[in-house]
């Protein structure tokens, strides 16, 4: 399994014989940390609400696809938990003021971007601890360490992420099991452009506008972040040489949080 150069440091994370299970691989960086996780030679599996997306990314990475709504914890409770590999990621954005925020939105954000992800690694904790090496790798945001008006569940449910995490990170450090965030802050994905439009038309802007005025007003670097960069960072948490890195946050957020 590892992948070392002759002088010790890492060369690309050896996946071979891993078995990866990413949430929201359909699109954006789920897909993209499919297609890495694949790329370093782990079988993944594909989780996501949507069938027919999943399912062509599966086929391009010679996955297995599995249609499943996360928000219903029954259906959760049914998934085959027994992988090394959790990208815990599916997620979606609801943008209202706390009183008009709908409160069957606030619990299904909270199901699917928190339960979920505890249902998921509590049944697949048994099985890494068995073969003394698993991975845990929760999608969190810049929104797991600061907060934005409108964002209520999303805000919520990323610091509660972040807890959860680090409680994983604490139970399976005996078992050669680690459990990190990777915290994005704004990524090039279908998440945000529905956002953009969203904005565009709440601040009467044109689209390019509100990336540089509303989104990108707090990041030092003005740049959209690509799903790849993210991937990247957690194909990096499943080295070897990452087996020391547990119970942390990395941003990937272009300077946002150094302010
Ligand atoms: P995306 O909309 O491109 O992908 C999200 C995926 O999750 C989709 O494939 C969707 O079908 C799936 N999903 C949503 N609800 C589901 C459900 N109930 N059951 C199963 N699957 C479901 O979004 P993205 O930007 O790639 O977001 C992925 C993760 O990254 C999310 O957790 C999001 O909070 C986080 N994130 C995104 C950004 C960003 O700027 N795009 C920044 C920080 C963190």
């Amino acid at each position: 399994m590892l992948s070392t150069s002759v002088t010790g440091r890492a060369t690309a994370p050896d996946l071979a014989g891993r078995r990866a299970l990413v949430t929201g691989g359909a699109s954006g960086i789920g897909r993209a940390c499919a297609r890495r996780l694949a790329d370093a030679g782990a079988r993944v599996v594909i989780v996501d609400v949507h069938d027919e997306a999943a399912r062509a990314v599966a086929d391009e990475i010679g996955g297995v696809a599995v249609a499943a709504d996360l928000s219903d914890m029954a259906v959760v409770d049914g998934l085959d938990c027994d992988v090394d590999i959790v990208v815990n990621n599916a997620g979606f954005q609801h943008v209202a003021p706390l009183g008009d925020f709908p409160p069957e939105t606030f619990a299904k954000i909270m199901r699917v971007m928190v339960e979920a992800p505890f249902r998921l690694v509590r049944r697949a904790m048994p099985g890494m601890s068995e073969r003394g090496w698993g991975r845990v790798v929760n999608v969190s945001s810049v929104h797991g360490l600061r907060a934005s008006p409108y964002k209520a569940a999303y805000v919520t449910a990323k610091h509660a992420l972040e807890g959860l995490s680090k409680v994983i990170a604490l139970e399976g450090a005996a078992s050669g099991i680690t459990s990190n965030c990777v915290n994005p802050a704004y990524v090039r994905t279908p998440l945000v452009e529905d956002q953009i439009a969203h904005q565009a038309a709440a601040h009467d802007l044109p689209p390019e506008e509100v990336v540089g005025q509303v989104m990108l007003a707090r990041a030092a670097i003005k740049q959209l972040i690509e799903p790849e960069d993210v991937a990247e960072m957690v194909a990096y948490l499943c080295t070897p040489q990452a087996a020391m890195i547990t119970g942390a946050s990395f941003t990937i957020d272009g300077g946002w949080t150094a302010y």
